[in-house]
């Protein structure tokens, strides 16, 4: 599928692990805006989104035609909170980010932002209002620089300066033979997991746009990346509405809001307290499993 297209000569040169997901190869097709499929619908209108809320109503979605991934799922993701996706590998958190982005049409039900169906806006409007911090954080060939303003083409320097320091990636990119102006991706120099998932936070916040879509990956770094990269998210959070795959206990029990999700189907909601309260409910039973929160990092709540 990859090489099927002509653009897809320049996703030779992305630095991405093709084997991770269909989803990491969809978000580049978006990037490059050479994604052939989901044209807008004739009188497609632009999204305006004065709040920021999210909300999915019975939303059902199958990636082929057969074993539905979704099933009449709804939740709201309020304005400017922080909503966490819970639940174990497969249960189809990765999905709900995807359909937020419209990667793909749903089978039924409808995905809401400010009241308005995004089925029935234009995808560029769409994806304006949205930054996304995936699990498989990828750069492209260019410099640090270049990578930033991926977020947004017409960041000034001195933005794109702002962003990679509320990041935490001044310290490191300073460090570099050539700075900002450093080639990275295939070609470039070599950069660990955390300092490339700070990149790509650094580009969601130049992106500065109302609604964040973060799929958590710590378990793959030390634990200092790991404050850093969890302090520099809390920075782009604030006043955004979040959908946050959460794989951190923290980031959990600080969420707003806390949807839980079990085989496609939201099995409970609420607050940690109020989750927690339900002693054989399956939050409660995560929670549980999570147990101290650095022994099991890298458990099923991926
Ligand atoms: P989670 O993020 O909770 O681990 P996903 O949303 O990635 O779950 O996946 C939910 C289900 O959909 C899984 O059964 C997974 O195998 C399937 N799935 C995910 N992505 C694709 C895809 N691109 N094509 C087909 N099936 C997929
Ligand atoms: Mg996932």
């Amino acid at each position: 599928l990859l090489l099927a297209y002509d653009p897809a000569r320049k996703l030779a040169r992305v630095q991405v692990n093709l084997e991770k997901s269909l989803v990491n190869a969809r978000m580049i097709y978006e990037l490059l805006d050479i994604e052939p499929r989901q044209r807008d619908r004739d009188g497609a209108h632009p999204l305006s989104v004065p709040r920021g809320e999210v909300r999915f109503q019975d939303v059902s979605f199958s990636y082929g035609a057969d074993v539905p991934v979704l099933r009449d799922v709804s939740f709201r993701a309020e304005a400017g909170k922080t909503t966490a996706l819970v639940g174990g590998s497969g249960a189809g958190k990765s999905t709900v980010v995807a359909l937020v982005q419209r990667f793909y049409d749903l089978s039924s039900g409808a995905i809401l932002i400010d009241g308005h169906d995004i089925a029935h806006v234009t995808k560029a409007s769409l994806r304006a209002h949205i930054a996304y911090v995936s699990q498989h954080p990828y750069l492209f060939e260019g410099t640090v620089r270049d990578n930033i303003r991926y977020g947004r083409p017409d960041a000034t320097d001195a933005e794109i300066e702002e962003a990679a320091r509320l990041a935490h990636a001044e310290e490191f990119i300073r460090q570099m033979p050539m700075g900002y102006d450093t080639p990275v991706g295939e070609n470039g120099v070599t950069l660990s997991g955390g300092q490339r998932q700070r990149l790509s936070i650094a580009r969601a916040i130049v992106r500065n746009a109302p609604i964040l879509l973060l799929d958590e990956a710590t378990s793959a770094l030390d634990t200092e990346s790991e404050a850093r990269v969890q302090d520099a998210l809390e920075t782009v959070m604030k006043d955004r509405t979040t959908i946050v795959i959460a794989h951190r206990l923290s980031t959990v029990v600080k969420a707003d809001h806390i949807v839980v999700l079990e085989a496609g189907r939201v099995i409970e909601e609420g607050t940690h307290a109020s989750l927690m309260k339900s002693k054989a409910g399956a939050y409660a039973r995560f929670h549980r499993l999570q147990g101290e929160p650095r022994a099991k990092q890298g458990g099923n709540a991926a």
